[in-house]
């Protein structure tokens, strides 16, 4: 696909830039591509959504192309010996509140897939896993969805590996801070300028900055007075908090099979919680309710919702709300047997959201040579294995209309109160005047 003076840098290194930079040099081993991000892809600790201990990997979806999408990449993770030691298919139990589940089950029988999948009602659910899930909150649901062939993956081990073999394959990976994209006089994307004044020039520019995005766009707004680069209401920057608890002894046995656990709720509710089995370290890990912005000016009269400026996003600065709110979900999966449990570990997580959940994977229409692949909206990592493959297929113009229309940069957008998942709070709310971290 590559010609001889096609270049490709690859702005962040999360699943979006990873999966890209790996199906590039799959595609051309000789292709000129460049991986760039603010942290060594094997730290120790990251800012990058996409580095966890684990995340879900599922095709429960109501939403078709997702379904869909998901089990392309599942295939990969159950048969890719790159992918798959990453993978563990625990099964998922979700309570469900409104006709999910129904849909999920559609969605399979339609693809014609044939999984271990069905739909118990609560009284049947209660005693599945020996009653692991018997003191859960069952208010307001309908029914449970137990896919046996949904599940989790270690998502830092997974990333690693990824970006690892990319590198073996011809990547390169480059420690830097973005400061902002660089056109030049025709308005074209020429490359970026780093925080310490370097440039790096290409003639692809693909943007998988993650909750960073909107910040970066609206910076090269400002640098090159081209306002039509900024997001705008497109992206917004909302975190979102995870806590574990040690388990050993007894309830490590206990838990060690569990399936992952989903308490879906309506827009007018909340947004989904979620519990993931323990990883071989014996760490069961939550996510919280609350999702949340965090407003700030980035320039004289411009507000945004960007990660804190720290350079790791503050992601440990976990107020005293966010960890009841990380209590709180352990309590709606475990009820009393969960109270004695120590929660730490808390951790904040950012990621790019839209208001329909859809990511953007499109050219930027206000610069020539500029790119972006981002906004997973709190679901992208599990389809990291094929992301990269669609990325392609919007460098190359070859994106099915269907999917053109769905990821698009300029797109309708419905209206973010029908979205359960949408940022409704600011961080400093949370926080408060005189709250502890
Ligand atoms: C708490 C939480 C739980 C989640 N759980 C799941 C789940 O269970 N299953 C699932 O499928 N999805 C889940 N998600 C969503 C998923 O993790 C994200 O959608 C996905 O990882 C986003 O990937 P990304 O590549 O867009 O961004 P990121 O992974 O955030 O990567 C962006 C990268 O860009 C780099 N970067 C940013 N700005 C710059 C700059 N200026 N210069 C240099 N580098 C820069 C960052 O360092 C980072 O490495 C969850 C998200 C959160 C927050």
């Amino acid at each position: 696909m590559a010609s001889s003076n096609e270049s490709f840098l690859i702005i962040g290194a999360g699943v979006f830039g990873v999966s890209t930079a790996y199906h590039l040099i799959k595609r051309d081993p000789h292709a000129s591509v460049t991986l760039v991000d603010r942290d060594p892809f094997d730290a120790d600790s990251r800012v990058a959504a996409s580095w966890d201990w684990n995340k879900v990997v599922r095709a429960d979806y109501e939403d078709f192309v997702y379904c869909q999408l998901a089990l392309e990449a599942q295939d990969v993770f159950r048969t890719d010996p790159l992918w798959m030691p990453h993978f563990h298919e625990t099964g998922v139990y979700w309570i469900c509140r409104n006709d999910f589940a129904k849909d999920v089950v559609e969605n399979y029988k339609t693809l014609g897939r044939k999984a271990d999948i069905t739909v118990v009602p609560v009284h049947v659910a209660r005693k599945m896993y020996d009653g692991l899930f018997d003191e859960a909150d069952y208010t307001g649901v309908k029914e449970v969805l137990v896919n046996k062939t949904s599940g989790w993956a270690a998502a830092g081990d997974c990333l690693r590996a990824v970006t690892r073999k990319a590198m073996e394959l011809g990547v390169r990976y480059e420690m830097a801070e973005v400061a902002t994209v660089l056109l030049d006089d025709s308005g074209s994307c020429r490359g970026v300028q780093t925080t310490t004044g370097g440039t790096l020039t290409a003639s692809h520019v693909i943007l998988c900055a993650g909750a960073f995005t909107p910040k970066l766009l609206e910076l090269s707004a400002a640098r090159s007075g081209v306002r039509d680069l900024r997001a705008g209401p497109r992206i917004v920057a909302g975190g979102i908090t995870t806590g574990i608890a040690q388990l050993d002894g007894e309830s490590l046995e206990r838990f060690a099979s569990m399936p992952v656990g989903f308490q879906g709720y309506t827009a007018d509710t909340g947004a989904f919680i979620g519990s993931l089995p323990p990883t071989k370290d014996g760490e069961l890990k939550w996510w919280g309710q609350t999702i949340f912005k965090n407003t700030v000016e980035v320039l004289p009269g411009r507000l945004l919702s960007a990660p804190p400026s720290e350079r790791d996003y503050g992601q440990g600065k976990v107020c005293e709300r966010l960890k009841e709110d990380v209590r709180h979900a352990s309590h709606v999966f475990f009820g009393k047997r969960g109270a004695d449990w120590k929660l730490e570990k808390h951790r904040i997580c950012w990621d790019a959201f839209t208001t329909s959940g859809d990511f953007i994977i499109s050219p930027h229409p206000a610069a020539k040579g500029l790119y972006l692949a981002t906004c997973g909206s709190f679901h992208g990592f599990k389809f990291f294995p094929v992301l990269g493959k669609y990325v392609l297929q919007m460098l190359e113009g070859s994106l099915s209309d269907e999917l053109q229309r769905k990821w698009a940069w300029d797109r309708e957008r419905p209206d973010p109160r029908l979205n359960p998942e949408w940022p409704r709070v600011e961080l400093a709310e949370l926080r408060g005047p005189s709250s502890k971290l």
